[in-house]
């Protein structure tokens, strides 16, 4: 199949990066975005304001040149500094020396991306909304401001519209399509620790706070401003829950009891809390994620919940791939699309279920004594033997050569030894006199 003309739904993250990678590859790339062009009137619509950048994406990013004005406007963030209601919290790092994750803003990472798709010439249709879809003819429709609809045909179209794709709608009612869906029973709702009078950090910068509360937390990033965008994951209904905060003496009271700290240091706490949404975290999983000429990327193939940091990393690692896989088979799309979901499918999966285990550790382990012992475990394990026992959150976060399937099913086999090894009485105390290659050992 001769390939050069490909449209795109969605200029967010994912879709702008897309088309700065085919574009560079000579294809001509149309870009559908029923959002307006928030460089010109300033009102950004995207969830969340800023986003952990890592590896997976970094890479990506210089693969296309863009890597260094990345790490221009981010915030390295080196660990975690838990803040627990009682007792003495600390920072964890994340991993080595040198290893971090990047506070990022979502606007300020989707306005590079768009800016350099356009440096590039692939032509962004702002509020022109992807409706019907023909899979078969490879056409779709659009709608633009006026409310005026046009017809196209194209060469290849991709779906990177996310979470709630039309295109993956489109598939959605062919034949033999597999979609599921699936939220968990806490929302999120974003709130700020403005900077200091001075303009100075309220917390250490260079740092991912936690605040874990058992069955939901409250965590903050760093802004370049000198403010934090925190995010409360927070169950919707029950006893503890959004329902049951509905005036400003209960949001009052609970910050106070609860993050006394922080609400020491959120002026704008009620503001906040009235103005801004809670909103509702889902994983979708489906497959095949190519029908035809049509195909799927990003969080339209695979909406994961926010925990690992890793949606977009995700959807970034897919752009590379498919990349690599159009220099492996010579830009032919025949072969291509079945490679292209033969592996992201495994990888969207695993991290799908990273994403959900690691709520589980953010919200409760973190403050875990048995947790907190096994992190330094594993940290002298790695720094003695680095190439056998690598720490899953670094495999996920730290090494973009391990895919998500493996980092998965290694995780969960040392999670199995580790489980052994805290078993052994006295461990708090003795765990430096541990036979530590021994334990390596058993991973083999
Ligand atoms: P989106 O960002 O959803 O972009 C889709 C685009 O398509 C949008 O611009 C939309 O307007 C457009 N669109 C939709 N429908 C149509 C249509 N019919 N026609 C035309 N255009 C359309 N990931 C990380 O890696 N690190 C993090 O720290 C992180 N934190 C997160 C925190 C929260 C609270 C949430 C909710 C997510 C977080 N994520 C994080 C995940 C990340 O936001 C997503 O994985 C990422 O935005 C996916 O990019 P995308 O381009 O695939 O989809």
């Amino acid at each position: 199949m001769a390939v050069k003309k490909i449209s795109i739904a969605g200029a967010g993250l994912v879709g702008s990066l897309l088309g700065v990678y085919l574009s560079r590859r000579g294809y001509e790339v149309n870009i559908f975005e029923r959002r307006p062009d928030f460089r010109k009137n300033g009102a950004y619509g995207g969830r969340s304001i800023n986003l952990a950048l890592s590896n997976r994406g970094l890479r990506a990013l210089r693969e296309v040149g863009l890597e260094e004005a990345m790490r221009s406007k981010a915030i390295p963030m080196h660990g975690r500094q838990v803040h627990p209601l009682k007792g003495s919290g600390g920072f964890f790092p994340y991993g080595k020396e040198g290893e971090y994750i990047n506070s990022i803003s979502r606007s300020g990472l989707n306005e590079v991306l768009m800016d350099a798709a356009e440096q590039h010439g692939v032509k962004i249709h702002f509020e022109a909304r992807m409706n019907h879809v023909s899979i078969s003819q490879t056409e779709f429709s659009w709608t633009d401001r006026n409310g005026k609809t046009a017809t196209e045909q194209t060469d290849i179209l991709i779906g990177a519209d996310g979470a709630f794709s039309a295109v993956r709608q489109a598939m959605q009612a062919s034949d033999r399509f597999d979609f599921s869906q699936s939220y968990i029973e806490h929302g999120y709702k974003e709130l700020t620790i403005p900077p200091a009078e001075d303009g100075s950090f309220r917390l250490d910068k260079n740092a991912l706070h936690i605040w874990p509360r058992e069955s939901y937390m409250l965590i903050a990033l760093p802004n370049p401003d000198g403010s934090f965008t925190c995010t409360l994951f927070f169950p919707f209904e029950g006893p503890v829950s959004f329902e049951k905060l509905k005036s400003d003496e209960a949001i009052t009271d609970f910050f106070k009891n609860v993050f006394p700290d922080v609400f020491e240091i959120m002026p704008d706490l009620l503001k906040d809390f009235r103005e801004n949404p809670a909103s509702s975290l889902v994983t979708m999983r489906c497959y095949p994620w190519v029908k035809n000429k049509t195909m799927l990327i990003g969080d339209a193939a695979h909406a994961i919940v926010p925990f690992y940091g890793q949606g977009m990393n995700a959807g970034f690692e897919d752009c590379r791939v498919l990349n690599e896989l159009l220099d492996t088979f010579k830009d032919d799309w025949n072969l291509m699309l079945p490679e292209y979901q033969r592996l992201r499918k495994p990888a969207g999966d695993s991290i799908a279920q990273l994403a959900l285990n690691n709520f589980i550790e953010m919200r409760d382990l973190v403050a875990d004594p048995d947790f907190i012992l096994q992190k330094k475990i594993e940290g002298k394990i790695h720094s003695l033997f680095p190439d056998k026992w690598i720490p899953l959150y670094s495999m996920v976060t730290f090494r973009d050569d391990i895919p998500y399937a493996t980092a998965l099913e290694t995780g969960r086999r040392q999670q199995q030894i580790m489980h052994e090894v805290l078993k052994k009485p006295g461990i708090q105390s003795d765990w430096e006199q541990l036979d530590f290659a021994s334990i390596v050992s058993k991973l083999n």
